[in-house]
């Protein structure tokens, strides 16, 4: 199963992911957890993206496409893959292409959260997550049980650089204007599947799962 999972900055990607590999065996590829982890080890990649999140601007197409077709040609990802956060422009759609025709395989499925804009900001600016376990919490709308600290671990949960008002304003500009010929591109292909993502957290899981399920 190789599915794209689509949604504007704090449309609960993700969330959803963190439930959608439980159930099913594939690897969830984040490019913004990557990038992530490379600025935290400080390698190159790191040194280059890091001044592109700071901004909410994106990274390069050639140096993101570049990390992408690596991973999805890692073994653990020769089942399926989960991709989140990519593509995010219409050339990295068309790499993506061109990368599955080449391992011979194909997209099946690209599920959109759609979220209303308005609702993005407030979601991203509350959110806190885990440094150990990635767990991702809100404020408010999925708050821990305890007040700054991980469920599962009892980290004390932090909050992202770039979810501050000024840099959320920014990546919303950007990923608006980008994802609308992206989404095109797949609807065209049949691959579409668009779902309401400002359901409460558990009934849009069960929505993106009963897509998933579908298609085994
Ligand atoms: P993305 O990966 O798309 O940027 P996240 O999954 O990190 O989004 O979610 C952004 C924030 O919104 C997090 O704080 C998360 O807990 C919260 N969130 C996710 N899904 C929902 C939902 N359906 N309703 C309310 N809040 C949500
Ligand atoms: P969110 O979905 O909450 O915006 P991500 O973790 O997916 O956050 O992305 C964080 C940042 O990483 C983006 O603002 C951008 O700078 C960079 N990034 C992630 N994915 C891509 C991509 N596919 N292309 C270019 N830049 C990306």
């Amino acid at each position: 199963m190789n599915i794209i999972l689509m949604g504007l900055p704090g449309a609960g990607k993700g969330t959803q992911a963190s439930e959608i590999v439980k159930k099913f065996p594939i690897p969830h590829i984040s490019t913004g957890d990557m990038f992530r982890k490379a600025i935290k080890e400080e390698t190159d990649l790191g040194k280059e993206a890091k001044s592109y999140m700071d901004r909410g601007e994106l990274v390069p197409d050639e140096v993101t496409v570049g990390i992408v077709k690596e991973r999805i040609s890692e073994d653990d990802a020769k089942k399926g893959f989960l991709l989140d956060g990519f593509p995010r422009t219409i050339d990295q759609a068309e790499a993506l292409n061109d990368i599955m025709k080449q391992l011979d395989r194909d997209i099946d499925a690209v599920i959109n959260i759609e979220v209303p804009e308005e609702e993005l900001m407030n979601r991203l600016t509350g959110r806190r997550i885990c440094p150990k376990c990635g767990t991702t919490y809100h404020l408010v709308f999925n708050p821990p049980k305890e007040d700054g600290v991980c469920d599962l671990d009892g980290e004390k949960l932090y909050q992202r650089e770039d979810d501050n008002p000024e840099t959320v304003a920014n990546r919303l500009n950007v990923n608006v204007k980008q994802s609308k010929p992206i989404l095109s591109f797949y609807d065209e292909k049949g691959l579409l599947k668009n779902i309401d993502g400002s359901k409460d957290i558990n009934k849009v899981t069960e929505d993106v799962i009963s897509i998933l399920d579908d298609l085994k």
